[in-house]
């Protein structure tokens, strides 16, 4: 029965191929979590008989939109406007939204998609969706952004709501535009939807922790992972790709847990501090002065800039936290984390290392955590914000910190057991694969054929 399973996740792999041509991001997502189902599908062939994979890689929704603005010299420009509205069997759609040049079909998909298993793993009543716009942030003044928003939120709130879907950051998109976009969408509305959007300032109705929760989340799920082998952040070297919201934050963790973190990047290169790095520095390059990376050697000319941001993985290190953008990790930068005896990888970017490079730190023995665990901490915070709007109360920061604690503590136990029950001792990309995946399923199928 087994061969025939596969021969069936092989067939539906050929559908997505064929309906979404040249897609390589999401055919990558949808490859990795197929791979870890055949002994699912194979013990719960009802799976198979409701077509739950031919459903589940479809999108409930697709809704792609023109974003016309005017620059600050009058020109018009268009970008173009996304959302993928995935799946929503266990509640409203709920994920980021990204605004980068690189941002198409393939990569809002493949986002969505992961989205799904991410906030099913959350244990949270939170559906997948994803979106964005291929607008370039980087060098525009606060009037264009602002422009930007309202145009782009024109349009989005047709399809968006508190408990239809909930958009949010993700990589170009901070409490700023969250701002703008919250603002747009209250005067088109013209009433008060608190909950329509998560990441909001915390003066009209943001929740304390959701700036830290990415990478706090991230290193307390590693924290986990590592403890299960007796080792801990205490005393290790660590290097944190990126240097946005995720990476600020998966550092500031690592260091109070006793780490000692030498190198994070931008997409120009890496800096490399062998005494540690200095993250007040960072943080007030990065959030304050919003400037390039690079900025950090002239406040500390000990520490190395080297133009080239995937060199970073060239630093030897005990733990690795990519933190910065999808395939930052490829096969070579994997061989060489290896090489330079990398005892964990805990990834807290959306798909950052590629299928090769997950393969090499698996035969390796690498301890790995897979992102749609790791960093499943920014979405379940995103549904603590949820809560408190419904509610009308506001949480504490240890309140939401604690609660985030327990959530990523959950997700390791459940990724473990899920990964033992279904004959994958100590992989954490079938466990999470699986255990996310059943309970929508699951639901799905309570629900018929929709
Ligand atoms: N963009 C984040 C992610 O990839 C957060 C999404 C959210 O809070 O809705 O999970």
């Amino acid at each position: 029965y087994t061969e025939s399973v596969q021969h069936y996740i092989a067939q539906v792999f050929e559908t997505v191929k064929k309906r979404n041509p040249h897609e390589m991001e999401f055919h990558q997502a949808v490859k990795e979590v197929f791979d870890s189902l055949i002994p699912v599908l194979v013990k719960n062939p009802h799976y198979v008989n409701q077509a739950i994979l031919e459903r589940i890689v479809e999108p409930e929704r697709v809704i792609s939109f023109r974003v016309p603005w005017v620059d600050d010299e009058g020109n018009v420009k268009v970008n173009r406007g996304y959302r993928v509205q995935f799946n929503s069997a266990i509640g409203p759609y709920k994920g980021g939204l990204r605004f980068h040049p690189s941002v198409n079909a393939s990569i809002i998909k493949f986002l969505g998609f992961e989205q799904i298993f991410k906030n099913s793993l959350t244990g949270q009543p939170i559906g997948g969706g994803k979106g964005g716009a291929d607008f370039d942030p980087k060098g525009k003044s606060n009037g264009e952004i602002m422009r930007f928003c309202q145009s782009f939120m024109s349009e989005l709130s047709r399809y968006i709501g508190p408990d239809t879907d909930v958009p949010a950051g993700d990589i170009g998109v901070g409490a700023r535009e969250i701002g703008f976009l919250f603002g747009q969408y209250k005067k088109m509305r013209g009433g008060f939807e608190a909950g329509v959007l998560t990441g909001k300032g915390i003066g009209y109705g943001g929740s304390l922790a959701r700036k830290e929760a990415t990478g706090y989340g991230t290193v307390y799920f590693v924290e986990e992972m590592l403890k299960d082998k007796n080792l801990s952040f205490k005393g290790s070297t660590v290097v944190v790709s990126g240097s946005g919201n995720v990476s600020i934050y998966a550092i500031e963790k690592a260091m109070q847990l006793g780490a000692k973190v030498v190198a994070c990047s931008d997409s120009n290169g890496y800096i490399y501090d062998k005494n540690g790095l200095n993250l007040e520095t960072i943080k007030h390059i990065k959030e304050v002065e919003k400037l390039r990376i690079s900025e950090y050697v002239t406040e500390h000319p000990d520490a190395i800039y080297t133009e080239n941001c995937n060199g970073i993985w060239s630093v030897p290190c005990d733990i690795a936290l990519p933190c910065a953008t999808q395939n930052e990790i490829d096969h070579h930068s994997a061989q060489l984390l290896v090489s330079n005896g990398v005892k964990a990888v805990g990834e807290g970017a959306n798909m950052p290392s590629t299928l090769e490079a997950i393969e090499i730190f698996l035969e390796n023995n690498v301890l790995f955590a897979p992102a749609k665990a790791a960093n499943a901490g920014g979405v379940s915070v995103s549904a603590l914000e949820m809560a408190q709007n419904s509610t009308r109360l506001s949480w504490t920061f240890e309140e939401v910190d604690s609660k985030l604690h327990q959530i990523m503590k959950n997700i390791y136990t459940n990724s473990k057991e899920a990964a033992q029950q279904y004959g994958a001792p100590g992989n954490l990309v079938v466990g999470a694969n699986i255990a996310g995946f059943v309970k929508v399923a699951d639901a799905m199928i309570e629900q018929g054929i929709i």
